[in-house]
């Protein structure tokens, strides 16, 4: 008799953002009418750049003759990619990486999903509240994460709350933590690290011998030259840090699927006598079990963004919701509401008015202004009294939106 995983049935039936979808979808059989606008989505709504579709054409054509066709791709990433990843994402940063130290993707997601399996079920982890719920559920389902209690928390992780009081930025805690998720810009809260306070963590691990896994998927909408793209860029940092980067938000590749992980060769964990052991060298075993690359199309598309064209094409795909996200600013400011972010992503963290929880904030906006956020309890206990926003929608639709919204919060 084959045994379930047990972690796993700890695990909610529903993915969150589904619950937010089916919720959607029976409003609009009961409101056939209603003109929704959707602004919880973390989808993106723009076409891909011309590079990355030109270089899909050329690389498709290749697969029409057996000279020129591709089959399993290098198990760490086509060297071309990899090699634009580091002149562009790291030299010009400052930070020298080797080839071997990169990790092409299907997209952050599958990784940071996966990387848990390479660490023992005992580590703790310390995650920030609010966070996106994958982070917590990958490690629920090996165990990790302990059992959830009815408060709503999990046993054995240690949540770093970030809320107005600390400007979103988590306090250095006092007891060590093995596995350390931080994202930022964040998601949700729209809030960048400066190299200040990521130093501080970048230190927190050093000294305490700690991994920090560092998500820097929203990095391109960074617009203050003070703030890092890499948690690199911070002294230290490739001794303890792990960093997930994407395609995704950067140019559109959702539906693409292309992305890469960094592990430096410095960075180790300890086995139980003590020894100490390279991740890099684990991670790559570990490709070589669960993954057989990403494919030929997809990172020539890749590639194709870091060429002149490409990058004054992924400058003016990143501008665009970035415009949004500046008039969704002003004119939020111009209403009663509360909200955070807004700067360096794509995202608002909107305060609950009056009384009303994260459900019930989300329901009312849907309801009385037909526009969809996502819940902020999505995104952990903190977030029980917000609501995200996001700019991927069109301009017109997200000027729509707040002009609703404006209108709403006059009543
Ligand atoms: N990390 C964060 C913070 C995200 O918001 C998302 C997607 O929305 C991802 C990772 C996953 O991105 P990908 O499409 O590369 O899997």
């Amino acid at each position: 008799m084959a045994l379930v995983n047990e972690h796993f049935l700890k695990l909610p039936d529903q993915y969150f953002f589904s619950e937010v979808t089916k919720k959607v979808n029976s409003f609009k059989v009961t409101h056939p009418k209603a003109h929704i606008i959707d602004l919880g989505s973390g989808d993106v709504s723009l076409p891909l750049p011309q590079a990355a579709v030109n270089a899909m054409h050329k690389a498709a054509e290749e697969f029409t003759s057996s000279h020129s066709f591709h089959g399993y791709a290098p198990r760490q990433g086509y060297p071309f990619l990899i090699e634009a990843i580091l002149k562009n994402d790291y030299l010009s940063r400052g930070v020298s990486l080797e080839p071997s130290e990169i990790f092409i993707n299907d997209g952050a997601k599958t990784d940071i999903g996966n990387i848990g399996d390479i660490l023992r079920h005992d580590n703790s982890i310390g995650v920030t509240d609010p966070i996106h719920p994958c982070y917590i559920e990958s490690n629920v389902m090996c165990g990790r994460a302990g059992c959830f209690e009815e408060e709503g928390l999990w046993s054995n992780v240690v949540y770093l709350p970030c809320t107005p009081e600390n400007q979103f930025m988590p306090h250095i805690p006092s007891q060590r933590i093995d596995i350390i998720y931080l994202c930022y810009p964040n998601d949700p809260t729209g809030v960048a690290m400066n190299k200040t306070e990521l130093k501080k963590w970048v230190n927190y691990a050093i000294e305490n011998d700690a991994l920090i896994m560092y998500d820097s998927t929203y990095e391109a909408y960074i617009q203050d030259p003070d703030i890092p793209h890499s948690i690199y860029e911070i002294k230290g940092a490739k001794k303890v840090a792990i960093e997930f980067r994407s395609f995704s938000k950067t140019a559109g590749f959702t539906g693409v699927r292309c992305g890469y992980t960094v592990i430096p060769k410095e960075v180790t964990a300890t086995t139980l006598k003590g020894e100490r052991i390279m991740l890099n060298k684990l991670w790559n075993r570990h490709r070589s079990i669960k993954f057989n690359g990403a494919s030929y199309i997809s990172q020539r598309s890749a590639e194709a963004l870091y060429t002149s064209e490409g990058k004054k094409q992924v400058k003016e795909f990143v501008s665009y919701y970035m415009h949004n996200t500046q008039l969704m600013k002003d004119m939020l400011s111009q209403t009663s509401l509360s909200f955070f972010g807004g700067n360096h992503a794509p995202f608002f963290w909107i305060k609950a008015p009056g009384h009303l929880n994260s459900w019930q904030f989300f329901e009312t906006l849907l309801y009385e202004a037909n526009i969809v956020g996502t819940p902020g309890i999505g995104f952990g206990q903190n977030g029980n009294e917000y609501l995200r926003l996001t700019a991927f929608n069109t301009t017109e639709q997200c000027k729509e939106a707040m002009q609703r919204i404006q209108q709403w919060a006059k009543q």
